[in-house]
């Protein structure tokens, strides 16, 4: 049988009610045998997650401050899931072991990896399944991604196909042979890796919303959910903004081809997003386009010069600036005597004025000039290398509103299209095109 590895997010482990959904989803399928959880995250949205107040007692720890009124509020969410759970209470005493270890100093990852510690020892009990001490099985590099070993490593340690075990997300082992985290939001990234150790036929990653939406949610009022996504269409969304996973968690799974389901520990029963290498084809022969995300903060630098496209090695030393400067290239748009270069805007800021003196000796152009504010909108999705007339209807539906393009970009991958505006028009852009995209059969959930 071919299992599938489940992992629960902070919302979804946030309190003895939503453990005990926990519980119900993962015995109503036999398949869910690896289950990986999140410390608990907040039960409303005044509420601080285990993890802040985790990084917080450290801090004040650090300063030698008295850390008892965060740290007691740690304890007692976990003696109240224990309680409200009745499964054996362990977790105080060696809550009061960690605060003398916090007392005389331990680093910010071990502290903060206790939340998902403590959380997984009393979900195994919860489920009757084995708990997994992550470090001994993840070892985690330097630069955050996890040495080779771990696949196996795991592999071994999960190898009966009877057995249930939980294992704590967010943190193995470092270099260093002491506890290491992933970035924030890294438990995502132990479900994944998880999920490729022991094969899974899919790694479902349960959250509190039903799936990925179309669009940002702060820009259209209820956009509706995908029932599928490719890889490559997440990768272009997220990069844009969009985001319900953690970045580096798709890369383990995506490279073995194990999909992703997104699903509402809240609303198991809806279909949630499946992020998939392909699309399938019922999903693809409906297909206009995946999604639509975009972000506000990019800088443009134009450069004009008669006969640039002769001159060899100018584009070389135009990115060349913006390399030794440490700038992050996003695209570069040109016509035959011009370039454009779109960077991140906060990364520009500080060296703008510099890095237009050096293009400006190093290229000796006819003009350089700056667009300190503009918004990027990209336009997602696989079908469009075999539709025609998706950008005939974005450039429509934008003209309509009367949004004026600034900037046009489609790489040949023809995995998206995108448009520049200027930030006053980037809501009114996302909706026109919502508008004018949302009919697409592939958003009906
Ligand atoms: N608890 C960690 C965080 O809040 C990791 C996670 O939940 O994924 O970032």
């Amino acid at each position: 049988m071919s299992r599938i590895a489940a992992k629960f997010g902070g919302s979804s482990v946030a309190s003895s009610a939503q453990i005990q959904k926990v519980r119900e989803i993962v015995e109503a399928d036999p398949r869910r045998k690896v289950i990986i959880v999140s410390a608990p995250g907040k039960r409303e949205k005044s509420e601080a997650k285990i993890t802040d107040l985790l990084y917080l007692c450290h801090e004040m720890a650090g300063l030698g401050a008295d850390f008892a009124a965060p740290f007691s509020e740690i304890k007692s969410r976990f003696e109240g899931i224990e309680s409200e759970l009745k499964v054996l209470p362990t977790v105080g005493a060696a809550l009061d072991q960690f605060a003398r270890e916090l007392k005389q100093g331990v680093s910010a990852d071990f502290v903060a990896s206790r939340g998902e510690y403590f959380n997984a020892l009393i979900i195994a009990k919860y489920l009757g399944a084995e708990c997994i001490d992550p470090t001994e099985v993840i070892f985690i590099q330097a630069n955050g991604l996890v040495q080779e070993r771990t696949y196996d490593l795991l592999a071994q340690k999960l190898s009966s196909d009877s057995h249930r075990y939980v294992i704590p997300g967010f943190f193995g082992t470092g270099p260093d042979g002491k506890v290491k985290t992933f970035s924030r939001g890294g438990s995502d990234i132990t479900g994944a890796i998880c999920a490729r150790a022991i094969s899974a036929s899919v790694y479902e990653n349960w959250t509190d919303v039903s799936g990925l939406l179309m669009t940002d949610p702060r820009i259209v009022d209820s956009p509706k959910p995908m029932v599928e996504v490719t890889y490559r269409e997440l990768r272009e969304l997220s990069y844009m903004g969009a985001s319900v996973l953690h970045d580096e968690a798709v890369l383990p799974v995506r490279e073995v081809g194990i999909p992703i389901h997104i699903k509402n520990t809240n609303q198991p029963d809806h279909a949630g997003t499946r992020i998939v290498p392909k699309l399938s084809e019922v999903e693809d022969s409906k297909t206009a386009i995946a999604g639509i995300a975009g972000k506000r903060e990019f800088a443009m630098i134009c450069i004009d010069k008669l006969l640039m496209n002769k001159q060899v090695g100018f584009a070389y030393q135009l990115l060349g600036i913006f390399q030794r400067r440490g700038i992050s290239v996003e695209h570069t748009p040109s016509s035959i005597d011009g370039m454009n270069v779109i960077v991140d805007a906060a990364q520009l800021a500080p060296q703008s004025e510099a890095v237009l003196e050096e293009i400006q000796n190093t290229l000796q152009p006819d003009k350089v000039t700056l667009v300190p504010e503009l918004a990027l909108i990209a336009i997602v999705g696989e079908g469009m290398s075999h539709t025609v007339g998706i950008s005939s209807r974005v450039f429509a539906a934008l003209s309509h509103k009367k949004v004026n393009v600034r900037v046009i970009n489609q790489g040949a991958s023809e995995v998206n299209i995108i448009v520049g505006v200027v930030p006053e028009d980037f809501h009114l852009a996302v909706k026109a095109l919502y508008a004018e995209f949302v009919g697409s059969p592939r958003s009906e959930a």
